[in-house]
């Protein structure tokens, strides 16, 4: 049996896809040894476009913004078909800062974010630590981005597969089939899927599958703290020893705590300067974070592209589709992704045009 689509690779992006585009009633199959096990497993799951906004990259903010407009209606459907809550919640991003040039960084990030229309709110210290009484007293101001929202990305995967009606192939594609120049499925360790179109969906990974692609592995490790619910009720960022810091609090009382940025190929390994450094600068944002329980250390892939920008569209290879390249933002973008993959897929839409995957040729 031919599927209308193959997606290999079920990260967030592949799950969703997979599942926005079942929905429109074209068969599907999801080709993955471990679903969930990529850097969607790793990832903070912040929904961060506004706090995490820089000066070259307003494409990608736009992206951004487009899809955490969808989150909050693609998450109400999504715990009803996949049956749990996602944990996602709205308080918004706190960034702080510490001395007169940090200040005077927000200050400008203000005043950019609101020429932009974005929506930002200055705070005193004292405010700051209003709002976050765990907070460190040497904070001297920061901003609200009150839009901002996160969620558990491992329960997003969990009730995407439980979303899902289409059929799991567990395998890794060893390759992919070609015939008479165009590609008709995916070869397994143990199987043949045949399909219309392949979407390539693998991550850090899809290079294995397609070569051509100009996509890097950017490793993050990330920990898990475990603390009581209420310890901070919005997620907090600031600038540590030159590094950006975060710390994301979850409903049972988890505190991820993130991320190193590394360009070491796909070194999996926890390294101890690693969890030195987060909890070091976890800990001069909030002090206490060193009585909580250390339950988790992780590392991840995240799937970085040259401009930052993910790759999603067909390919010049007729039924060969690509849905790859999110870089730190996939958790975020994966509603808008899905619904435009989907859409193109049925035939319905022009796709993501900032995103088209031949942009690099
Ligand atoms: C430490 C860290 C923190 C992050 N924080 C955030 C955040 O706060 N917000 C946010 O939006 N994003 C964040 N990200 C980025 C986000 O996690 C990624 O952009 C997103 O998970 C990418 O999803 P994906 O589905 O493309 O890839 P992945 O989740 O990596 O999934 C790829 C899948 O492909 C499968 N696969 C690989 N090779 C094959 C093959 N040959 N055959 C079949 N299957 C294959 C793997 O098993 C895996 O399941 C973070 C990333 C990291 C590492």
């Amino acid at each position: 049996m031919a599927y209308d689509v193959a997606v290999v690779g079920g990260g967030v992006i592949g799950l969703a896809v997979a599942w926005r585009t079942a929905q429109r009633g074209l068969s599907v199959a999801l080709v993955d040894p471990d679903p969930g096990s990529g850097a969607s497993h790793a990832s903070a799951g912040m929904l961060a476009p506004v706090s995490e906004v820089t000066y070259t990259e307003e494409p990608l903010l736009r992206l951004g913004l487009a899809s955490l407009r969808l989150w909050p209606a693609f998450r109400e459907e999504l715990e009803e078909a996949g049956r749990q809550s996602l944990d996602h919640r709205s308080d918004g991003t706190l960034s702080v800062a510490y001395g007169p040039d940090d200040l005077a960084y927000l200050s400008d990030l203000a005043d950019f974010e609101q020429a932009l229309g974005l929506k930002v709110e200055r705070l005193t210290g004292r405010e700051c630590r209003a709002y976050e009484p765990m907070l460190s007293p040497l904070v001297r101001g920061g901003l609200l981005a009150g839009d901002d929202a996160w969620v558990n990305p491992r329960r997003v995967v969990r009730a995407l597969l439980t979303a899902f009606s289409g059929v799991v192939v567990r395998g890794r594609a060893t390759g992919l089939i070609r015939a008479g120049g165009a590609v008709t499925g995916v070869r397994t360790e143990g199987a043949v899927v045949a399909a219309e179109t392949v979407v390539v969906a693998a991550g850090a990974w899809s290079p294995t599958l397609v070569p051509e692609l100009p996509i890097r592995p950017v490793k993050g490790q990330i920990l898990r703290l475990r603390g009581a619910p209420g310890f901070l009720t919005r997620c907090v960022r600031g600038t540590v020893h030159g590094s950006p810091a975060y710390l994301v609090p979850r409903g049972d009382g988890e505190i991820t705590v993130g991320a190193t940025v590394e360009e070491l190929g796909f070194d999996g390994r926890v390294t101890a300067g690693g969890v030195y450094e987060l909890l070091r600068d976890a800990r001069e944002l909030v002090p206490g974070v060193t009585e909580l329980e250390l339950a988790e250390t992780t590392t991840g892939f995240r799937p970085g592209t040259p401009d930052n920008l993910p790759l999603i569209g067909f390919t010049e290879v007729k039924g060969l589709y690509v849905a790859t390249g999110h870089h730190r933002g996939g958790v975020l973008m994966a509603p808008v992704t899905a619904e435009a993959v989907a859409a193109q897929l049925a035939g319905e839409g022009d796709g993501l045009g900032p995103c088209d995957p031949g942009r690099f040729a």
